[in-house]
């Protein structure tokens, strides 16, 4: 049987949020580069993507494959780089993932800040909680690396742990010396779920916090009622009235095919699942899915056996061709 869930792999932010004149921009480039390629080596469907702070924070639109790209990127304009606060990145961070989770199912996300000894002390931490708390059932994993400063005389060890702590898992780590930074960036290209024992290597599924659902119903589209009732369903193959997946206008089901298909293919909440074409997030009333999948079972897994599924690494390597563009974000109203 088909399930969505099963495939993981991992897309990570990079936020270089630390001083140039502080650091060997070499030398970061090079962890950076080490720590990507250690990554694909690993899982060639991981993704990248990269945050600098250039007066406003800008980062692509969409992860990319591309690391070369990436790090194109930061010789652009490499003395202008400057740091915002982490609890600001962090929010724009997780808004940009939400946006991807949208539209993207099967992966991990990471998110790995690069500071120095010009961070700006954490103020707004408040700031961040409750979204790291929901986005941990995507799950996202935050790790803050601290360039030139030792535990010991760090004013912002506290916050960021606690910070770090509303994450899904995640380390404070201490570079004294910018040497050592490539081989900190190597034990971070390990996957996450490997080292955390809720979850089982093989399944690797994840179960979003009931309590959450609100979140995730918020964020999710729900299939269109067609009109023409000449087309046959992508499940069961007879025709009558079907509803499509508004984000590609591809997948067409009748509304107890979405509803069969929802239980292969749902975030851990029911009647909140993905469409097997595009991997848009798609709803159906939660008491509507409640009552077709109380039906016999037989039927539905017949069904469901129909389905082709696309391939999402296949989708994500064609829309990467067209390299995604840097982009702006308008942060500063948190400075
Ligand atoms: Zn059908
Ligand atoms: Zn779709």
């Amino acid at each position: 049987m088909v399930n969505v869930n099963l495939k993981r792999s991992e897309d990570t932010i990079i936020a270089l949020d630390f001083h140039p004149k502080n650091v060997k921009m070499k030398m970061v480039k090079e962890a950076l580069r080490t720590f990507m390629n250690t990554k694909s080596d690993i899982d060639s469907s991981d993704r990248f993507n990269l945050v600098l702070f250039r007066g406003n924070p800008s980062y692509l639109e969409d992860f990319t494959f591309n690391k070369e790209y990436l790090l194109s990127l930061i010789d652009e304009d490499p003395k202008h780089i400057n740091t915002v606060r982490v609890e600001s990145f962090i929010f724009m961070a997780l808004t940009f993932l939400i946006e991807v989770f949208k539209n993207v199912g099967n992966k991990f996300y990471r998110i790995i800040i690069l500071t120095d000894e010009d961070m700006k002390p954490v103020k707004e931490e408040f700031m961040v909680k409750d979204l790291l708390n929901i986005t941990s059932d995507m799950p996202v994993y935050l790790d803050i690396i601290r360039m030139n400063v030792k535990p010991s005389n760090d004013p912002n060890k506290d916050k960021l742990e606690t910070i770090i702590s509303w994450s899904k898992g995640g380390k404070l780590i201490y570079v004294p010396k910018i040497k050592k930074l490539e081989n900190t960036m190597v034990d971070l290209a390990e996957k996450k779920y490997n080292e955390n024992d809720d979850i089982f290597e093989e399944v690797k599924e994840l179960k979003v916090n009931p309590k959450h659902a609100g979140f995730y119903e918020n964020i999710s589209w729900e299939p269109r009622m067609l009109q023409d009732k000449d087309l046959k369903c992508m499940a069961c193959f007879k025709k009558g009235r079907l509803f499509e997946c508004p984000r590609c206008h591809n997948a067409k089901m009748h509304e107890n095919c979405w509803a069969f298909w929802s239980r292969n293919s749902n975030i851990g909440i029911r009647h909140i699942f993905r469409c097997p074409i595009c991997y848009s997030l798609l709803m159906l009333p939660k008491q509507f899915v409640d009552d077709v999948l109380g039906e016999e079972e037989k039927i539905m897994e017949e069904t469901i056996q129909n389905i082709e599924v696309a391939d999402q690494d296949q989708i994500l390597m064609e829309k990467d061709k067209e390299a995604p563009k840097l982009i702006e974000s308008l942060l500063n109203q948190f400075e």
